[in-house]
């Protein structure tokens, strides 16, 4: 029962209170910070052939399949996002790859005009052929996280037995196929890898790669977290100025990395300092979760599924109605500077990186 004496199961939970009338702006979609949100993060699936130390546990439980959404609710989704102003697309997961309808949803994502799509992967399998195929299809840009360049903790830290020069060779065909620039993600973890940070930058050049080292933040489903293990953009950068010249980027405003190019020869290093440097201020980001949950913050728990109202018939209008609603709601930022910080009850593989 509800306080009020009315019984529960009529009551509606899943809706966030609604946006006042000022909040919105034709077309577009606002948080109650001004921010525009135009950077859609979609994690299509749960699933994950690795067991990363940092993100996920063994004994993961996933979303039962039937909660999941349909190819055609993921475009629906898509095209909803889009109506509202939002010109980014990010496909993520659990790992993406692993989604059996990757390329049919690319097909019709590519068609949309949306002005990047990118994808976020752990590199496991990724063949020249698709590359080149996702290229053609309208995917723009690939991520990889690759956290070690040493083939024993690749083992250790990703708990699989992908090879590293599996991942390494994805790394290239997907440079080769266009899909650049390729970013490699490194959650840099002290006492684990942070002896890397020289190799990292050396790995850049050598592959003309974007190499971004991602402090290690309280997402992961071990809950072993602690402020100890981070390791600073500003100290890994330091190590890394005593063997090459960096000079910084102008970066967008809206970027979560902070980007330095090398005096000589290719590749780039970038740091994305979440937690000693956070970048709430400009944050123009929305995720969805695989199951249709829709998470304003990466850090809040506050969420709503909109897979209520696209299992019952609802219209584009009230989707567009749902978004506004529960992007008002969005947090300023993390606030993991606050003695009351609480670390989110989900994990990275479930919210979607
Ligand atoms: N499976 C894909 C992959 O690993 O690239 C996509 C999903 S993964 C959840 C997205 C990103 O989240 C990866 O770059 C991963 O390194 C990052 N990540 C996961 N847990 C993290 C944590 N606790 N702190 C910082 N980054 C994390
Ligand atoms: Fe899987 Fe990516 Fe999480 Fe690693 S970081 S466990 S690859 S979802
Ligand atoms: Fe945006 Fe929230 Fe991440 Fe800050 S913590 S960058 S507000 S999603």
């Amino acid at each position: 029962m509800h306080p009020l004496n009315i019984p529960l199961h009529i009551l509606n939970t899943d809706k966030p209170a609604p946006a006042p009338a000022h909040a919105t702006q034709e077309g577009k979609l606002f948080d109650a910070h001004g921010r525009q949100i135009r950077d859609l993060r979609l994690s299509i699936t749960d699933r994950c052939n690795f067991r990363c130390v940092y993100c996920m546990e063994p004994d993961v439980k996933y979303i039962p399949k039937m909660q999941l959404l349909t190819l055609d609710e993921y475009v629906r989704v898509i095209k909803v996002a889009i109506s509202l102003g939002m010109n980014k697309l990010r496909i993520t997961g659990g790992e993406p790859t692993l989604y059996p309808h990757l390329d049919e949803l690319l097909e019709q994502v590519g068609k949309l005009g949306l002005k990047d799509i990118a994808l976020t992967t752990n590199g496991s399998n990724i063949k020249k052929q698709w590359a080149t195929r996702w290229k053609k299809l309208g995917l723009n840009r690939v991520t990889v996280s690759l956290d070690t360049l040493r083939p024993e903790r690749k083992d250790a830290i990703t708990r699989s037995k992908t090879s590293l020069n599996t991942v390494i060779e994805s790394i290239d065909a997907l440079r080769d196929a266009g899909l650049t620039p390729v970013k490699v993600n490194a959650v840099v973890i002290r006492g684990v890898n942070d002896d890397e940070a020289i190799d990292f930058a050396d790995f850049a050049q050598e592959h003309e790669i974007d190499m971004r080292m991602i402090e290690f933040m309280p997402l992961d489903a071990g809950k072993r977290w602690e402020k100890r293990h981070v390791v600073s953009a500003n100290e890994l950068l330091e190590r890394i100025k005593t063997k090459h010249d960096v000079i910084r980027e102008v970066d967008a405003k809206t970027s979560t990395s902070m980007n330095y190019r090398f005096t000589k020869g290719g590749g780039r290093i970038g740091f994305i300092a979440s937690v000693s440097e956070a970048f709430c201020g400009a944050c123009d980001r929305m995720r969805m979760m695989a199951d249709g949950t829709l998470r304003p913050c990466l850090f809040s728990d506050e969420e709503w599924s909109i897979r209520p109202l696209l299992r019952n018939s609802a219209s584009d209008d009230a989707l567009r109605q749902f978004f506004r609603d529960a992007l008002w709601q969005k947090s300023a930022g993390h606030g993991m500077d606050r003695d009351d910080f609480k670390r989110p009850e989900k994990t990275m593989s479930r919210i979607g990186g």
